[in-house]
């Protein structure tokens, strides 16, 4: 449990809690259906047409074909089968955005792959990326996240991809972040392989998908029971299939109420903090244009602090806040998103993620912004 009673919860970027529509949908298969779907028989018959309709509810959603699901652990599997499976079919150099996540960076870099930059809002530089489709002339993959996790900022993946597809490169997308607030059935179809994580948008943790359509080289990275169409063996996650099924319609239902009421929080949110803190800066939107940004994100970088004892002092009054991504360690590592856009060392320092989701209330802005100006004040006094 918390150290202190949770007054508000800033980190839905990390995590968000389970919706109700995923509980209820789990419930039976952690308890009487306990079928494993590979079996003949009629429990194991029940579990595998669980997974069959939970497989065509999230095409559905997705803007893909049953058989293009791939069901994984989570989003950092997803993200390694896509580009360690895509360069085990088809060898050649993978490009990648600066700011991708670690589950994407780290297994380009076991690749060989290279970087491409980004702009001081985060976005992805289109003419960069080019540039080094030329240079390279043996790209097989591009990838780009639809949407970054730390700053929020929403990249142009249609346009990337009609830039890779003319390089002969497939494309993949890490859509984990912007799975929460954007139709991925529209924003990523261009992309050959997308992936989604289930714990961002209010299903169950340890759970994912990889789109991979139809035609795209993919080797698998995991081998044994052949399930997945030979693609991702081991033993399905029943209830956490279905559990994301549910959270992600209940998601899609949901998606254009939840993203203006908690894009307005976080303005508002937003307005009061860099009103009442001096020299805090937005860093993916210092002019004020969030027109780029997912709504659930506001990042700062506060002079004069340092993230780690500032998340402390908002612990205490049970804030929970990040600093960047989550990393195993929990420690604060520096940036790399924010060294991609160029942010000067000295404002790293005082970084400030806090993101927003679907239980947000005013009275957590509220809280907020009674809390957070006082504590930067402090820490700057004591300086
Ligand atoms: N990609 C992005 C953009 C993320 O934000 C995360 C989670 O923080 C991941 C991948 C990893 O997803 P998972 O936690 O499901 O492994």
């Amino acid at each position: 449990m918390p150290s202190q009673p949770v007054t508000a919860y800033l980190d839905h970027a990390a995590t968000t809690p389970l919706r109700p529509e995923a509980r209820a949908a789990m419930a039976p298969w952690l308890g009487e259906r306990f079928g494993n779907p590979s079996g003949a028989h009629g429990v194991a018959r029940a579990a595998r047409q669980a997974i069959d309709e939970a497989r065509d509810t999230i095409a559905g959603l997705l803007g893909c074909a049953p058989n293009e699901v791939v069901f994984t652990g989570g989003g950092t599997e997803a993200d390694n089968l896509a580009v360690l499976g895509t360069h085990a079919a088809r060898p050649g150099t993978v490009l990648a955005s600066a700011v991708e996540h670690h589950a994407v960076l780290e297994p380009v870099e076991l690749v060989g792959g290279s970087t491409v930059p980004v702009d001081g809002r985060g976005v992805v530089d289109l003419s960069a990326l080019s540039a080094a489709l030329k240079a390279h002339g043996d790209v097989t993959l591009v990838t780009v996240m639809t949407a970054n996790n730390e700053v929020g900022a929403v990249q142009p993946v249609a346009e990337m991809a009609r830039l890779a597809h003319k390089h002969g490169a497939a494309v993949h997308t890490d859509a984990v972040q912007a799975a929460v607030w954007l139709d991925i059935g529209t924003v990523s179809a261009s992309a050959d392989l997308v992936a989604v994580s289930s714990h961002k948008f209010g299903g169950p943790q340890g759970v994912g998908v990889l789109v991979a359509r139809k035609g795209t080289p993919l080797h698998p990275r995991q081998v044994g029971g052949g399930q997945e169409r030979e693609l991702r063996s081991g033993t399905h996650n029943v209830a956490g299939i279905v559990g994301m099924a549910a959270a992600l319609a209940a998601k899609a239902a949901a998606r254009e109420e939840e993203a203006a009421r908690v894009g307005a929080l976080r303005d508002r949110l937003a307005k009061g903090l860099l009103s009442e803190i001096p020299d805090a800066v937005e860093t993916a939107a210092p002019d004020g244009d969030r027109s780029h940004l997912l709504p659930g994100t506001l990042h700062l970088t506060i002079p004069g602090v340092e993230s780690e004892a500032l998340l402390f002092l908002l612990d205490e009054a049970g804030i929970c806040a990040s600093a960047a991504s989550a990393c195993a360690s929990g420690a604060q590592e520096a940036s790399h998103v924010l060294a991609a856009m160029g942010t000067p060392l000295a404002a790293t320092a005082g970084a400030l993620r806090l993101t927003l989701g679907w239980t947000s209330t005013d009275a957590e802005v509220d809280r907020v912004l009674d809390v957070l100006p006082a504590v930067v004040a402090r820490l700057r006094g004591a300086r």
